[in-house]
């Protein structure tokens, strides 16, 4: 075929394809335009997954009459005028493209009216072209119907799922909006059922409470934090309310809803050792900084970003959530006087008053208090008392946690401590255990392992990591193998062997203790930056406030 210029109607379906990719993204730009439009009410429609009908209506400034044909024109817009306005963006929308791109792949009709205006202006597009257009009265504001979605476009519609998936889609992303903009009233009806409805009072924990769960929604941590370039806002989960995918996170740069690689990144960075393996936070994050700093036009949908100083923002939202995972209820606890005799305790905010007797104490704080030690229970827990109230302290988790952060420290200061084995043990290695031993020969000596050939598969090991005292010295070897094998792997290599070696290293249940040891190990763990959890994000310890039992033994109701 010769090079021609393509039909305009061709170019506009390949381009409406990258902004409306299925129902959701039209509820997504027409909201959008509803609160570029300064909306504080808008309400959503969704009929047969959205394919059949989407609605949106709201009560902003509206479209006047003469501009109304004009915002079907591809890159018509009111957002932006030149090339500077297209460096600091302030409205969601910019590119123009959203109505012409829905008229070109579905029937529209858009109903609107300013304040300025004695009679509002209708318009029916069929293919993009108008095909009935009416002068009638509403109040200010403007709804878009867009019927029968990909009617045009069979290619996309096969792509779709099934109506109640394309639904869940527009739900999500209805309570995306809602979570942005609290001070917004949204309400969203999916075939005839109202499914979600915020006050726009611009609370977000009521928000999170509508969406989520009251429950959860008191229990979510307030995060903020403020920095020259950004400020970072909104809630977060407690470790204990983790879930078991990323779909409740959250994060919204001036406002604008994004999927964010590098902020669920800094998130989960901050939950590290809290959470165990495939857990995820529940987050509501929302950062603002200077729109200069932010490029929002690297994709027709508009969620992606990129920041012009990643790290710092990176280093900012962590930084952030640690400080509020920091500052969680019991930490705050302690601080408050309370008196057992009097039966008068004061809670600063007792999440735990529904709770069950024995609440796992999986809140972080970067401290212990001082604990006295009273006994082990079964060789396998110490039994401690706190300035509130009993510990239960589990040996193998504890020490586990201590070993892993001290070898993460020696490793990261390339000071790790060597021990000199008086008797050398020999050991026979697979030939991919050779094969990794060859390839990682420095590594091997900078994690403090002195590993030498000894003919044949056979090889003495001279020295191990002062650490790894109590190890068997085949079982770390072989952990340290294993890891060093998967090294190529995205996951982070470095920490899992850490934690296995630690996992190995530490004191197992069923060991009896002594008093002193006991001591020790509390004393060493107090100086963990975690606590209360090991490295694979289990409990250390479980902690019975003095006012839960008061409780239990019915002293206060
Ligand atoms: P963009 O949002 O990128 O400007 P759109 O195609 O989404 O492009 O919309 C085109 C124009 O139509 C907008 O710039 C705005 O002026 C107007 N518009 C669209 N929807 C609304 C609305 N709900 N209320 C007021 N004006 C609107
Ligand atoms: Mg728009």
């Amino acid at each position: 075929m010769p090079i021609k210029i393509l039909a305009n109607e061709v170019v506009s379906k390949i381009a409406a394809g990258e902004v409306v990719e299925r129902p959701a993204s039209v509820a997504k730009e027409l909201i959008e335009n509803s609160l570029d439009a300064g909306a504080i009410q808008i309400a959503v429609e969704a009929q047969g997954g959205g394919v059949e009908l989407i609605r949106v209506s709201d009560n902003g400034t509206g479209i006047p009459a003469p501009e109304l044909e004009l915002a079907f024109h591809r890159y018509a817009t009111s957002k932006i005028g030149n090339l500077d306005d297209l460096e600091k963006i302030s409205s969601l929308g910019f590119r123009g493209e959203a109505l012409p791109s829905i008229a070109a792949v579905a029937e529209v009709e858009i109903f609107t009216q300013t304040s300025s205006e004695a009679a509002g202006s209708y318009l029916h597009l069929r293919k993009g072209e108008v095909v009935r257009r009416e002068s009638r009265a509403r109040p200010q504001g403007t709804t878009v119907t867009v019927h029968r979605l990909f009617r045009y476009f069979p290619a996309r519609l096969k792509f779709l799922k099934s109506a109640n998936t394309e639904g869940s889609h527009v739900a999500h992303l209805v309570s995306q909006y809602a979570l942005a903009f609290p001070e917004v009233k949204f309400s969203l009806v999916l075939d005839k059922r109202q499914s979600l409805h915020t006050t726009g009072n611009g609370d977000l924990r009521e928000v999170v409470s509508e969406i989520y769960g009251s429950e959860l929604a008191q229990r979510m941590l307030k995060v903020e934090h403020n920095d020259i370039l950004l400020k970072v806002g909104g809630l977060i989960s407690p470790p204990s309310l983790a879930r078991s995918n990323r779909n409740y996170l959250s994060f919204f740069v001036n406002r604008r809803w994004v999927r964010s690689p590098l902020l669920t990144r800094a998130t989960e960075e901050a939950y590290r050792g809290l959470l165990m393996d495939g857990q995820h936070p529940i987050a509501v994050i929302n950062i603002s900084l200077p729109a200069q700093e932010l490029d929002v036009n690297i994709h027709p949908a508009k969620a992606q970003i990129k920041f012009c100083q990643e790290q710092t923002v990176f280093a900012n939202v962590k930084k952030a959530i640690e400080v509020a995972l920091a500052r969680t209820p019991i930490a705050s606890q302690k601080a408050v006087p309370f008196s057992v005799s009097s039966g008068q305790w004061q809670s600063p905010r007792m999440i735990m008053d529904n709770e069950p007797a024995f609440v796992v104490a999986q809140l972080p704080t970067l401290e212990l208090p001082l604990l006295r030690v009273l006994g082990q229970l079964a060789n396998t827990y110490i039994i401690a008392e706190g300035p509130d109230g009993l510990y239960l302290i589990d040996q193998h988790a504890a020490h586990e946690r201590i070993l892993y952060d001290r070898i993460s420290a020696q490793w990261a200061q390339k000071e790790v401590e060597v021990q000199g084995l008086l008797q050398p043990v020999t050991i026979e290695l697979s030939p991919r255990e050779e094969e990794t031993l060859k390839a990682s020969k420095e590594l091997i000596a900078e994690f403090g392992f002195d590993i030498e050939p000894f003919g044949n598969r056979s090889y003495v090991i001279r020295a191990i990591p002062a650490l790894m005292a109590r190890a068997n010295i085949i079982e770390i070897t072989g952990v340290l193998l294993d890891g060093l094998a998967s090294k190529e792997s995205p996951t982070p290599w470095e920490e899992k062997i850490a934690q296995s070696l630690a996992c190995h290293g530490a004191i197992r249940a069923g060991q009896q203790l002594s008093n002193e040891e006991m001591r020790e190990l509390i004393k060493q763990l107090e100086q963990t930056k975690q606590p209360r959890t090991c490295p694979h994000g289990r409990p250390t310890m479980i902690h019975l406030t003095s006012h839960q039992l008061e409780k239990e033994f019915g002293r206060i109701t």
